[in-house]
């Protein structure tokens, strides 16, 4: 059986005669959110039996769901062949202004999305690196986590929504599978999820920026630095070894980003290691010249894990020493910290349940 997730339009028009029925399909699977085929009223009864034998669109078991206080909602989903993966649905209220300056109020979602089955790139505060990477997502099984999220939520096809490949796994690990996602949101018979309003994030690593530059994709970029200096980066972040601070930031200078959107730097901040005003110093120096926004996020503890949660007032002060410097910083406000909502650790508790 093939997943139909996995196929762009294009691809899809391929394997059906006549090609117009592909676009038939992509609609009721993303417009319409049907769950089978036998729903898909307007194509034949027998290409609808010979379809429901050759492929199925749900690649996705939800075995867990928490809601947290904030209304944010972590998903537990078990892949066809057992392993599981998180995602993160995040509500969140979105302001604007018409032209007499009057504010209205939207509601605005982003959906947290995981790209891999683990992850090989071993930071040390991170719970999805304990067990490596056991393997990629394919495409469909990415953009599932967003189907079955938009669909089980009853969010209006109209409404906006945002995709941060920020869940577990490193995106750029697997970029070839991550962009073909990225296309597949995008197709306009399908979910249209533009690609300025899909984030990669990333551990910084150099050449597949690049990659991902040449592939001219429009998407937007995540850094996660989380350190200033090489000695502690490579501490937090094996993959600093390969490419380190000097040479994440080159290829974010060469990134063909549109300028005015601005590369998000996501920095972890743990009590007593990074949270000072001198990194704080150091890192708007470093950020010279390029169109930066920093976003800080509490480090999350979990078991085991050697560090700290830092203090309310160290991030508020490394906030405003940021912006008194010209620098865009927002602190990622713990959505579901009552969930645990860093990654990997919603996985890590149910297992634990299990055993
Ligand atoms: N691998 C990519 C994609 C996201 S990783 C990357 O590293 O950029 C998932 C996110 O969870 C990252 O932003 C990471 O900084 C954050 N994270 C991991 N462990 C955390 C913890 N213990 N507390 C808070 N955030 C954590
Ligand atoms: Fe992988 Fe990102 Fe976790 Fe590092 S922080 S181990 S890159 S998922």
């Amino acid at each position: 059986m093939k997943n139909l997730l996995d196929y762009t339009l294009a691809e899809l028009e391929n394997e059906l005669n006549p090609k117009f029925r592909a676009k038939q399909i992509y609609e009721w699977v993303y417009k319409k959110g049907v769950s089978s085929f036998d729903e898909m009223l307007n194509l034949p009864k027998p290409m609808r039996e010979q379809l429901g034998k050759e492929f199925y669109f749900d690649p996705l078991n939800c075995v867990k769901a928490e809601r947290s206080s904030d209304g944010s909602i972590k998903y537990l989903f078990e892949l066809k062949d057992g392993y599981r993966i998180e995602s993160v649905l995040l509500p969140m209220k979105e302001e604007e202004s018409d032209e007499d300056g009057k504010i209205s109020r939207h509601a605005r979602y982003t959906i947290c999305v995981s790209s891999q089955v683990g992850c090989r790139m071993g930071c040390s505060f991170c719970l999805t690196a304990k067990g490596g990477l056991t393997r990629n997502l394919t495409p469909g099984e990415i953009v599932g986590q967003i189907l079955w999220i938009k669909n089980h939520n009853k969010i209006p096809y109209e409404r906006r929504v945002n995709i941060v490949y920020m869940g577990m796994g490193e995106p750029l690990d697997n970029l070839t599978n991550v962009s073909k996602a990225i296309k597949i949101l995008m197709e306009n018979d399908g979910l249209a999820i533009g690609s300025r309003r899909q984030t990669v994030s990333t551990s910084g690593l150099g050449s597949q920026i690049k990659k991902l530059g040449e592939m001219d994709l429009g998407v937007l970029l995540a850094i996660s630095l989380h350190a200033v200096n090489n000695d502690l980066r490579t501490k937090l972040m094996p993959i600093n070894k390969a490419y380190n601070i000097e040479a994440v930031m080159q290829a974010v200078r060469e990134f063909p980003i549109d300028m005015r959107k601005r590369v998000m730097f996501e920095y972890l901040v743990i009590k007593d290691m990074n949270d000072s005003i001198k990194d704080a110093k150091k890192l708007v120096k470093l950020l010279h010249g390029i169109k930066a926004k920093v976003n800080l996020i509490y480090f999350n503890p979990h078991e085991g894990s050697e560090y700290g949660r830092p203090e309310l007032e160290d991030m508020l002060k490394f906030q405003e020493y940021l912006r008194d410097h010209g620098v865009t910083c927002t602190i990622r406000q713990s959505k579901g910290l009552d969930i645990s909502a860093a990654c990997g650790q919603l996985k890590e508790r149910s297992e634990n349940v299990g055993s």
